[in-house]
């Protein structure tokens, strides 16, 4: 019943509950599979991110996990790697040491003129704080040093799902209202898609932010554009709350469907394969 979900937080990053906690509601939610995808590490601090430390703990309870619910949730083991600069980024060597399932690249961060790297994933209100502060107001300039330093992680590789494609346009069109529908913002983002898809990645659908603000990352206005691409889509919660573990999730199947999609990939047995989405989606279109 596509019950899977492939980007998670916990504890070791900014989650809000321990690993155990989101397996057992993971298990309790009837979900056949599982990921954890901490925010990888950075090489400076954050309030955020996993520091280095950890790293080895993370993947011990991970296997500990892994074995407790063997047969009940299929867990995973991942990391969510921020595409900081072109020495670190997920195809670092050292994240590629590490004994992992999978691998999603994100692009939280931007750098200002004077060369600070600015958090660019924050809440609407405080986003615009960082576009003045940071930019001189010039929103344009956020949009495409977020799609430059996206497509700049594409052709880095390393990972294989790409994280919250576009998650940057709540903000840019909450800062600038139609932005979203301007001729070169579109090119942007399509341009930006079929690339990913032309590499042979799978675009996540991210629903964290559904049931707050009512949009997926990409927003579903791409979805019949990803399907014309033949792009493999993962659907993804992003979830930092057990509670919050399947929001969004049939919505964005619905629409998926609605967009024309009939399968979305899953990761069982070790293997990603594409699953039909289930019929009990179709039938409440
Ligand atoms: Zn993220
Ligand atoms: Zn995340």
């Amino acid at each position: 019943m596509n019950q899977t979900n492939y980007h998670s937080h916990c504890t070791y990053c900014d989650g809000r509950a321990d690993m155990a906690t989101f397996a057992r509601w993971a298990r309790a939610k009837g979900f056949s599979a599982y990921g954890f995808s901490s925010h990888a590490p950075l090489p400076f601090p954050t309030a955020w991110t996993m520091e280095w430390d950890r790293m080895d703990d993370y993947l011990a309870e991970l296997n500990r996990l892994k074995r407790r619910y063997e047969g009940a949730v299929e867990l995973y083991a991942a990391l969510e790697i921020d595409y900081l600069n072109d020495e670190w980024n997920p195809a670092s060597e050292w994240f590629q040491a590490l004994s992992l399932d999978y691998r999603i690249g994100s692009v939280h961060l931007l750098y200002d003129a004077k060369g600070n790297v600015v958090d660019g994933d924050l809440p609407a209100p405080k986003f615009a704080k960082m576009v003045l502060q940071h930019f001189q107001g010039d929103i344009e300039a956020v949009v495409k040093q977020y799609f430059d330093r996206a497509n700049r992680m594409l052709q880095l590789g390393g990972f294989q799902i790409l994280g919250h494609a576009d998650k940057v346009h709540y903000n840019a069109e909450w800062y600038s209202p139609h932005i979203v529908e301007q001729q070169w913002y579109v090119d942007m983002v399509q341009a930006h898609l079929a690339e990913a898809v032309r590499q042979g990645y799978f675009i996540e659908i991210n629903t964290k932010a559904y049931d707050d603000l009512g949009v997926f990352y990409p927003d579903k206005h791409y979805f019949s554009f990803l399907h014309a691409l033949g792009a493999r889509v993962v659907v993804n919660s992003d979830a930092h709350y057990p509670d919050r573990i399947e929001s969004g999730r049939t919505s964005a199947l619905q629409a998926l469907s609605r967009a024309g999609f009939s399968h979305v990939a899953e990761l069982h047995n070790g293997k990603w394969s594409d699953v039909p989405i289930a019929p009990f989606v179709s039938v409440l279109l």
